[in-house]
C-alpha cells in the first residue's frame, strides 16, 4: 500500500492532457486560461477622473483664489478638449477623460459653487488626488491573466475591461461513469429484500456539476466479469477519464481490477493507506485515466474530492488543482490509530473545526453537513483541543 501524498504524486505524473480551443469569454467560466494572457491596451487608456467633481491644476491651490468654470466633461466624451489655463476649472463626471493641463480633481462636495467659479475649501487635497493615472491597473504588454490561472467572474471582467473576447482553455474532459453492483437499484424504482438505492452516480453527478462538467454517459453494469469488462472497454473507447464505482475490492464479486487488466489497462496505484477510500485504484490505457472508487458512498465522494478533482484539473491546465486547503484549530479532541491517513467529514464555524459523527463510510448523513474534510497523517493518534489541523474546503 502506498502513502496518501505518493498517490497524488502518481496522479499528477500520469496526467492527461485534453485539446486546447479557443472560446468566448462569455463562455470561460470553469476553465483556466491555457496561456499567459498579455494586455493589449493601456488600463485606463487615458487618465480618468475618480469622483464627480472639479479637474483643477494643483498649482493653483496655492493662490487660494476662486477657479473659473470654463466647461464640463462627462463620461464617455470623446471631443477634443481645450486644455486648461492657469486659473480654470472644469466640470467632471466619474470615469471623465481629465482636461489636458489638469491634474487634480477636488470633490464637488468640497467646493463653494458661485456662478460660474468654485473656491476650494479641501485643505487635505494632494497633487493628482482623484485621479485614476493611465495605464495604472495594467501596462500594455503586460500579464494579466497567467497560463494555468482559472477563469473566475472577476477575470471575465478583466479581460473583457480590456476589449478581449475570446481566449483559449484545455477543453473539459470527457467523462464517463460506471456502476457496478448487482444490489444497486434506481431510485424511484420499488425496492426489493436485499436491494440497495444507486446513489454514487448521484454523488458523482453533482460533484462534476460544482466543476461545471457534465458527465458523458452513466451507465450501470451487473457483477458479472464479461459485463464490466464490456462496460469497461466501451468506456476507455469513449471518455478522458473513468469514473467506476464498486468492484475494486477483494470480495468474490469484485471483477473490475481483473477486468481492467485484461483490457490491458496500465496499472498506476491500487491500495492507499488511507480511510476511507483504502482500495481506491487508478489505471492508464491511451489517453483515458481509469479510477475504480470503492463502492461505499462516503468512499466514492472523498476519492473524488481527492484525486479526481485534481486529475481532472490537471488535464484541463490548471495550475493549482487540489481543493483549497487551511489549518484550522479542532473545536473537539479526535482519535484514531497509527497507520492509515483519516480524511473526516467536518464542519467550520467560526471559531474552528469541527470532526462530525457517523464517520463510516457506507453512511452520508453527516456528510450532507460538511463543509470541509480533516486530513489526519498517518502517524497521528491524538488531536487535542485547539490543534491545529488541515481542513480541505468542499466545494
Ligand atoms: P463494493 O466496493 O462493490 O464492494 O461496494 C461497497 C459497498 O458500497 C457495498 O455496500 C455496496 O452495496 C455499496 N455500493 C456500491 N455501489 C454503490 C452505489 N452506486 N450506490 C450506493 N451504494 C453502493
Ligand atoms: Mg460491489
Amino acid at each position: 500500500m502506498i502513502s496518501v501524498q505518493t498517490a497524488k504524486e502518481l496522479i499528477r505524473n500520469n496526467k492527461i492532457q485534453t485539446p486546447k480551443i479557443e472560446i468566448e469569454l462569455r463562455a470561460a467560466i470553469g476553465f483556466a486560461s491555457a496561456q499567459d494572457i498579455l494586455a493589449p491596451i493601456d488600463f485606463p487608456s487615458f487618465p480618468q477622473s475618480a469622483m464627480d467633481g472639479y479637474a483643477i491644476r494643483y498649482e493653483d491651490l496655492q493662490k487660494k483664489l476662486p477657479l473659473r468654470i470654463i466647461g464640463e466633461v462627462q463620461a464617455g466624451n470623446t471631443s477634443a478638449q481645450t486644455v486648461l489655463q492657469a486659473g480654470e476649472t472644469m466640470r467632471i463626471f466619474t470615469g471623465a477623460k481629465m482636461p489636458n493641463g489638469a491634474d487634480t480633481v477636488v470633490m464637488q462636495e468640497k467646493v463653494i459653487l458661485e456662478k460660474d467659479t468654485i473656491t476650494i475649501l479641501d485643505e487635505q487635497l494632494a497633487f493628482a488626488a482623484n485621479v485614476r493615472p493611465i495605464a495604472s491597473q495594467t501596462k500594455k504588454g503586460n500579464t494579466v491573466v497567467q497560463k494555468g490561472q482559472n477563469i473566475t467572474p472577476a477575470s471575465c471582467a478583466l479581460l473583457a475591461g480590456l476589449g478581449l473576447t475570446n481566449l483559449s482553455v484545455f477543453v473539459k474532459p470527457k467523462i464517463i461513469i460506471i456502476n457496478t453492483g448487482k444490489e444497486l437499484i434506481q431510485p424511484g424504482l420499488p425496492l426489493l429484500d436485499g436491494q440497495i438505492y444507486e446513489s454514487n452516480s448521484y454523488a458523482l453527478h453533482a460533484a462534476l456539476h460544482q466543476l461545471d462538467i457534465s458527465p458523458f454517459e452513466i451507465n450501470w453494469v451487473d457483477d458479472d466479469p464479461i459485463d464490466i469488462k464490456n462496460g469497461l472497454s466501451h468506456a476507455i473507447e469513449n471518455a478522458d477519464i473513468i469514473l467506476v464505482t464498486g468492484g475494486v475490492s477483494v470480495g468474490d464479486y469484485d471483477f473490475v481490477h481483473d477486468a481492467l487488466q485484461a483490457l490491458g489497462v496500465e496499472k498506476i496505484l491500487h491500495k492507499i493507506k488511507q480511510k476511507p477510500g483504502k482500495p481506491l485504484y487508478v489505471g492508464k490505457k491511451n489517453s483515458s485515466l481509469i479510477f475504480g472508487l470503492p463502492g461505499n458512498p462516503a468512499s466514492v465522494l472523498t476519492c473524488f474530492y481527492m484525486y479526481v478533482v485534481p486529475a481532472i484539473r490537471h488535464s484541463m491546465g490548471f495550475a493549482s488543482t487540489e481543493l483549497l486547503s487551511i489549518q484550522l484549530p479542532s473545536l473537539h479532541p479526535i482519535t484514531k490509530n497509527a497507520g492509515l491517513t483519516h480524511f473526516l467529514k467536518a464542519s467550520i464555524t467560526t471559531n474552528g473545526v469541527l470532526a462530525l459523527d457517523h464517520q463510516e463510510s457506507y453512511k452520508m448523513n453527516s456528510y450532507a453537513n460538511a463543509n470541509a474534510l480533516i486530513e489526519l497523517n498517518e502517524e497521528t493518534t491524538t488531536i487535542a483541543i485547539n490543534d491545529l489541523v488541515k481542513v480541505y474546503l468542499l466545494p
